[in-house]
């Protein structure tokens, strides 16, 4: 391994308690592995290690008790799996994410996409300290964008259109009461909205009634 200090610097090589052992954390985009990367996995941790393979907080996977002589050829059996080392120190770390529209009923955007770009432009570039991004498929921010460097979730903005047949029921849905259906039309007090989506969802004319970004529109499962 050339320049092996800088790469135990920069990477994914954490040094233990104990002396010559080393953790490897492995970068996952999105917290995604494949069934075959993680069974590989399992088995240099057994052919490496402990036998045991921890996740991190951050989605990132770690290999532990690690032999210092071994660091070289289990990087390239980690890198012949398709994986890379997760990024330490003062860089852009490891982006983290939701499941966002593939999985969840209440995704707007797709996180694992914006997660695969990101990764590939950002992540390893050098800042001033750790810099940590966090993407949520919508308002209710369960992968904590809130609290991360940069963090971004989905959102829909509604706006009200002609058309209606005023069945209330995205006044009911709204836990905001950001909607109100009043002279045959919704409107939308945009101070309140948080732009979660779900009167655009339940209305049974959303097409008609609410007017979103285009981007946002065809995200919308139907
Ligand atoms: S943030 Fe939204 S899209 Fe992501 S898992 Fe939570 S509820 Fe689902
Ligand atoms: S849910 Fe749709 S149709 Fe029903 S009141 Fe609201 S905007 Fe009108
Ligand atoms: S997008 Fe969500 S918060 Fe905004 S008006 Fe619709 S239901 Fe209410």
């Amino acid at each position: 391994m050339n320049d092996k200090h800088g790469l135990i610097e920069q990477h994914g090589y954490i040094k233990q308690q104990q002396d010559g052992l080393y953790a490897i954390r492995v970068r996952t985009i999105a917290g995604n592995l494949t069934s075959f990367q993680l069974h590989n996995l399992a088995d240099l941790s057994d052919r490496y290690g402990n036998g045991q393979v921890h996740i991190t907080t951050r989605q990132s996977v770690e290999l532990h008790w690690i032999p210092e002589k071994k660091l070289d050829s289990i990087f390239q059996e980690i890198n012949e799996l398709g994986l890379l080392l997760a990024v330490r120190g003062p860089r852009i770390l490891t982006v983290i994410a939701c499941p966002g529209i593939r999985l969840c009923k209440k995704g707007i955007c797709n996180t694992k996409n914006l997660a695969t770009q990101l990764d590939a432009l950002m992540v390893g570039r050098s800042q001033p300290s750790k810099t940590k991004i966090a993407l949520s498929g919508c308002p209710n921010s369960c992968a904590k964008p809130q609290i991360n460097d940069i963090g971004l979730h989905g959102v829909i903005v509604p706006t009200a259109d002609s058309g209606c047949i005023e069945c209330k029921t995205c006044e009911k849905v709204c836990k905001f009461k950001a909607v109100s259906v009043q002279n045959g039309k919704p409107h939308i007090a945009v101070e309140k909205c948080i732009g979660c989506g779900l009167c655009v969802r339940i209305c049974p004319n959303c097409q008609h009634q609410f007017q979103f970004p285009q981007s946002h529109q065809s995200k919308i499962p139907q």
